[in-house]
């Protein structure tokens, strides 16, 4: 089958990384005789040197017209690059933002997977890792407190703000469909977090998950409240599957489950809308600090394109055989200088993605 890809490489590592991963994604396709089509789009600081803004609608157009969009990074060193003198509308993150609204990406994976042979940078106790962990943040990115209104008044001298966190029942069912989805793709479980003691949005959110848990009866699935989440996630994260929530507590949990695994340049993530289209790209930045020496990290971004070929294309198999390759080259103690540790070989950006493109 042929699949169109709108390819974002964007600034710092992000061409580097981009790279590897079509590396890997070209094999696979020579593997399973699918085609797959890039267009190359600009956006972030790459958009500003030759537009003069970081997304312009025609990259927009080019990205909606794609089956997916596959990112590397955006953005630069924020104290020293000329980007950052700009307004902040005209900065490489507002292309970013812009481009997310535009394609109603609402719904926002992460996975935090613990290699077994990467155990050793994770932060917890043996005992509390056990078996390992493999779970999916799953966030809603468009709606709650980062989107409601909000403002700062003065009365009787003393500043007052608010903010204000709305979720319609629409808003709630699309996001938590996404999830059971993604559940029966995965160990068949569902944690719905909220703060429904307190919050009158979490009440909602817990009676809408009821509601489309209905639907998927062979989904196990509970309800946590935020805070015991976050203790959860640090004492036993062996216990999550999917957890799914809304836009503030996703943005603070699924950093918390990316800690725990250790590596940053190992994690992958996808923003959805209620089509098959989203867009994947790791879930670090452009890391301005390495960019041009073959030093970074591929990986997140090489499992970006395997969640792609799951979410975007149906392709388990060929993303499954993505995962593995990653895995494998892992386990012949190939690593770069991220995540090294002593008695491993170390290997550069291009050599990391030959590597697992060879493993396909
Ligand atoms: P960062 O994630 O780019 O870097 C943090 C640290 O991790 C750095 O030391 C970096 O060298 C290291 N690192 C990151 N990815 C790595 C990889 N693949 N391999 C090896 N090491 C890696 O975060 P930052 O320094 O806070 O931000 C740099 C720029 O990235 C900023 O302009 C920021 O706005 C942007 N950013 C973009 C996105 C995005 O495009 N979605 C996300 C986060 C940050």
């Amino acid at each position: 089958m042929q699949f169109q890809t709108a390819v974002i490489a964007g600034d710092g590592i992000g061409p580097e990384i981009v790279r590897e991963a079509k590396k890997v994604l070209d094999k696979v396709a020579a593997k399973y005789q699918h085609e797959f089509c890039y267009t190359d789009v600009l956006m972030g600081g790459a958009s500003i040197d030759v537009h003069g803004v970081p997304l312009t609608d025609e990259a927009i157009e080019a990205c909606k017209a794609s089956d997916a969009v596959l990112m590397g990074s955006i953005g630069g060193n924020t104290s020293t690059s000329p980007w950052y003198q700009l307004p902040p509308e005209k900065r490489p993150e507002a292309g970013l933002l812009k481009l997310r609204k535009s394609l109603n990406l609402f719904a926002n994976l992460r996975p935090a997977y613990l290699y077994d042979e990467l155990k050793g940078a994770c932060p917890l106790k043996d005992e509390i890792i056990g078996d390992g962990f493999d779970m999916m943040i799953m966030r809603e990115l468009t709606g709650g407190l980062y989107f409601g209104e909000r403002g700062t008044v003065e009365e009787n001298g003393i500043l007052t703000a608010h903010d204000s966190l709305t979720y319609n029942e629409n808003e709630i069912r699309r996001i938590a469909k996404r999830g059971f989805d993604i559940a029966m793709k995965r160990r068949k479980k569902v944690t719905s977090v909220d703060k429904a003691n307190v919050l009158d949005s979490s009440r909602l959110w817990r009676k809408v998950v009821e509601e489309v848990a209905k639907d998927y009866p062979e989904v196990q699935y509970e309800h946590m409240l935020v805070d015991n989440c976050a203790m959860q996630l640090v004492k036993d994260p062996g216990q999550f599957d999917v957890i799914l929530t809304e836009n503030m507590f996703g943005d603070i949990l699924s950093d918390e489950a990316s800690m725990v695994t250790g590596s940053i340049g190992m994690l992958s993530s996808a923003s959805l809308n209620d089509t098959k289209f989203g867009l994947y790209e790791p879930s670090h930045g452009s890391a301005p600090d390495i960019a041009g020496q073959d030093i970074a990290n591929p990986i997140a971004t090489i499992l970006s394109a395997a969640m792609m070929l799951r979410f975007s294309f149906d392709l388990d198999e060929a993303a499954d055989d993505i995962e593995r390759a990653v895995k494998s080259v892992l386990a012949k103690g190939y690593r770069t200088v991220d995540i090294m540790s002593e008695g491993k070989t170390q290997v550069g950006t291009t050599q990391m993605g030959d590597l697992i493109a060879a493993e396909i």
